[in-house]
């Protein structure tokens, strides 16, 4: 079978970057890891592959190998029938084993989205969250060993996770040093590994924290848990968590950064004549003013009904947008008053010119009269 390319394999463009390779492989690594795919049996190939790939792409050295002569002048892994020709290959160039050694690994960091209301914008507030994490394995305090035993050191190659491997080829004698393929160059062997992590070190774990919500928090902001992400192996820095916050939207009020905006509806008389009515904020209701003579959509501001400002804690305001309540229907009466007043404000509708006066003031008694 052809070997699947390295670029390919973590989905990225030939000419990317380090840090782009290694975000690729750690969202991989992430997605692939065969403790959270127990139930997909071709994640442990994925993931081996994933490593593999990222083994070669994320040494500049390996990485030119590989772009000049592809799988053929790649490094394989070190146990597998290491002595081939890519080896020779890579070795001829570099005078070293290309191979993994044993090393500190910094753990991965993990991001968890965490959705609140406007309300815990205004106050802050705190959140328990829920976040799936590799973290060092208590049984065994991240020596892998079964507690009550110890890893012993590696006879073959003496605990120091290398050896020297001579072999004759065309060009000569090589003598090189690879990683010791009896520790896999842990310099150690586990002989009864730990029964909860099973000598790998690390365990899949979900754990509850809580995270602090200042007031006045932005749409998408992360907060930083350090150290709370994946834990490092042998002496790697821990990860960190990002809690990515999102703002729900709500059902009266939208943001507009330190700004809120509302809208309320009101009568016609109401917008003519002035009138106090009472409004919802953040904070509660509040009775505001309308003015009389007041201009439908336009906007009151109540200073200080805003968010905080996440840096100065300063409220913003709130805009306040008089929109227009129509009636669902008209009675007689409010028909025929709405007629005079059109009339005293010297509008004709045209819909009435044709109605003789005397027979429009008749109407307009009858109806009254029936009102009471
Ligand atoms: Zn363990
Ligand atoms: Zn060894």
């Amino acid at each position: 079978m052809r070997k699947p390319d390295y670029y390919e394999v973590l989905g990225v463009p030939r000419d990317a970057s380090q840090e782009e390779i290694k975000a690729a492989f750690r969202k991989l690594a992430r997605q692939y890891h065969p403790d959270v795919n127990k139930d997909d049996p071709d994640a442990e190939e994925k993931f081996k592959l994933i490593n593999e790939a990222y083994q070669v792409l994320s040494d500049p050295e390996s990485r030119a190998v590989y772009d000049r002569f592809g799988h053929a002048g790649a490094p394989t892994a070190p146990a597998a029938d290491s002595f081939s020709v890519a080896e020779d290959l890579f070795q001829m160039f570099f005078g070293r084993a290309a191979a993994p050694t044993r090393g500190p690994i910094d753990g991965a960091d993990r991001r968890v989205d965490l959705t609140i209301t406007l309300e815990e914008v205004l106050h802050g507030a705190t959140h328990t969250i829920e976040v799936e994490r590799l973290r060092t394995c208590p049984r065994c305090r991240g020596t892998g060993a079964e507690p009550g035993t110890t890893p012993e050191r590696c006879p073959t190659c003496q605990g120091s996770g290398r050896i020297r491997h001579t072999q004759t080829t065309i060009l000569g004698t090589i003598t090189r040093v690879v990683p010791c393929d009896r520790c896999g160059g842990e310099g150690e062997i586990i002989r009864t590994p730990c029964r909860q992590c099973k000598g790998e070190r690390l365990v899949v774990q979900r754990d509850t924290l809580s995270v602090t919500i200042p007031p006045g928090i932005e749409e998408e902001t992360a907060i930083l848990l350090r150290g709370e992400g994946d834990s490092g192996l042998r002496g790697g820095r821990d990860g960190d968590l990002y809690v990515v916050v999102h703002i729900a939207p709500h059902p009266r009020f939208r943001r507009r950064g330190d700004d809120l905006a509302t809208q309320i509806n009101l009568t016609y008389p109401q917008l003519v004549l002035g009138d106090e009515v009472e409004i919802e904020t953040l904070d509660g209701k509040v009775s505001i003013e309308i003015p009389e003579l007041t201009e439908p959509y336009s906007e009151l501001i109540l200073h200080g009904y805003g968010l905080p400002n996440p840096r100065t804690g300063k409220r913003g305001d709130l805009y306040v947008r008089i929109g227009l309540k129509m009636p669902k229907k008209l009675t007689d009466a409010q028909r025929n008053l709405l007629r005079q007043y059109a009339e005293l404000s010297g509008v004709r509708l045209k819909k009435y010119a044709q109605a003789e006066p005397s027979s429009f003031f008749e109407k307009v008694k009858r109806s009254l009269r029936k009102e009471d």
